[in-house]
């Protein structure tokens, strides 16, 4: 294949070159269809939403709905107001959602459109509501957009009525429904109420049943977001994605939050489980210590595929910060760890996991792939994780290769897979031990044709 890679270093600071992320109303979309009944509107160009829809759709392969404000030349120059008046009418009448949750974009932002005062003076039909998030595209990522939907989720719903439900909060972060499931299954067993927001099990991996349904039966109530502010602790899982809502029902309903690393590999799935089970009392079960003791099993049986590997890990912040641990208790050695999303807390959190495990990496938030690339023609590693857009990486550069996070647009199922949990760990040790003994494998057959000749 072509490579245009150099191997000298570029410094960049104006020009992106292969992003290792996308649109933030991508993630605000992702997010409110995990709201149930809930109608996602991209309030800019038809598109954008196009756009958004089609990345959304062609990652979980079951169709995404969202509606447009249908931006042309005049909302360019007077500003978008009629145009989201008319479709919050519109969209009500027509699709009947419970909740429009309405997202900008960037050219809306670079009006300046005043989305509340916009909602105030639209015509919302009792019983029905509209939240918002502000997702300007020139910064941040789609995990900002995600985190801000959330936060627009507490704002707009959440309410501490003096009725204490008993229950804890769990804002699970982008992962994927199966992911989604998983963790609740985990509470199940634990015996442990809660509410999950947003939730898009059952909305984005529904079953075919022959009948399209416009709102599946899953996502989370909006009766029961209402009530996350009753709950007795938020649980925030991946701090890029969810600690924002989770400080959010702090300082409006005195609701306790605990961020927590995405529960991905054996500590921070321990650590999660620890947690919930010390503020409700409730005991881990056997069932869930047999997954966790098959997890140690499978790491003995297979430590040799992988340990002492050098690994490349990009992605989204949570779930890179959350691999990139489980890769050290794998004995793994991670050289290069990269998200495209910014912020120097991802930097601190990963040098610090480094630098007590005393390897030296290269760690950058806010970084593009091309960078990546060269890092790996310098240096080489054994395996590289990351979304689809790295496998050109690993096709140039001939490394063993992972599917792992978000967007996976070029293979279909991952997205009922869970990747959290103990039974996520044995997937994601699967997943790398086959990619390393696929190579063993092909390079044991090369040997063996050069000896035939
Ligand atoms: S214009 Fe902005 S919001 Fe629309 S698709 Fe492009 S980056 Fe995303």
């Amino acid at each position: 294949m072509l490579d245009y890679t150099p191997k000298e270093y570029v410094n960049r600071s104006g020009l992106v070159i292969n992003p290792a992320k996308t649109c933030q109303p991508v993630g605000a979309m992702y997010a409110a269809l995990g709201i149930h009944k809930c109608l996602p509107h991209s309030h800019g160009s038809q598109g954008c939403c196009a756009y958004h829809r089609k990345f959304l759709t062609r990652n979980f392969r079951d169709p995404v709905m969202a509606s447009t404000s249908s931006f042309t030349e005049g909302a360019a120059v007077f500003g978008g107001g009629s145009n989201l008046k008319t479709s919050i009418k519109n969209v009500f009448t027509i699709y009947n959602p419970d909740v429009i949750a309405v997202h900008t974009t960037c050219l809306s932002e670079t009006i300046g459109d005043d989305i509340p005062t916009y909602v105030a003076q639209s015509n919302v039909p009792e019983g029905k509501v509209v939240i918002h998030a502000n997702t300007p595209s020139y910064t941040g990522s789609h995990i900002t957009g995600f985190s801000n939907m959330v936060l627009g989720m507490v704002k707009y719903l959440s309410q501490n009525n003096d009725n204490p439900n008993g229950k804890v909060n769990i804002i699970p972060g982008f992962v994927n429904p199966a992911d989604m499931r998983e963790i609740k299954r985990m509470l199940k067993e634990m015996g442990i109420g809660f509410i999950m927001f947003p939730d898009t099990s059952g909305v984005l991996d529904t079953p075919l049943t022959g009948k399209y349904e416009m709102y599946p039966k899953g996502g989370t109530r909006v009766e029961d977001i209402i009530d996350s502010g009753n709950s007795m602790a938020t649980f925030g899982l991946g701090s890029f994605s969810s600690a924002d809502g989770a400080f959010q029902l702090e300082k409006k309903c005195k609701v306790s939050p605990k961020i927590l690393k995405t529960p991905i590999g054996i500590k921070a799935t321990d650590e999660f489980l620890m947690a919930v089970s010390s503020i409700t009392g409730k005991e881990i079960p056997e069932e869930i210590e047999e997954e966790r003791g098959q997890v140690i099993d499978i790491m003995c049986d297979c430590h040799y595929h992988y340990e002492g590997k050098k690994v490349a890990i990009s992605g989204d912040p949570d779930i890179v910060i959350a691999l990139t641990e489980f890769a050290l208790s794998l004995g793994m050695i991670p050289k290069y760890v990269l998200t495209g999303t910014p912020g120097e807390s991802f930097d601190r959190e990963v040098k610090s996991m480094l630098d007590e495990a005393g390897i030296e990496a290269k760690v950058k938030s806010g970084a593009d792939l091309f960078t990546l690339h060269q890092w790996m023609k310098n240096e080489p590693v054994d395996i590289l994780l990351g979304t689809t857009h790295a496998k050109y990486i690993a096709l140039a550069e001939d490394v063993p290769f992972v599917r792992i996070g978000f967007p996976i647009l070029d293979r279909s199922v991952h997205s009922y897979m869970p990747i959290v949990g103990y039974k996520g760990a044995m997937r994601v040790i699967e997943m790398i031990s086959n990619a390393l003994l696929d190579r063993q494998d092909r390079d044991a057959a090369d040997e063996d044709v050069e000896l035939i000749m």
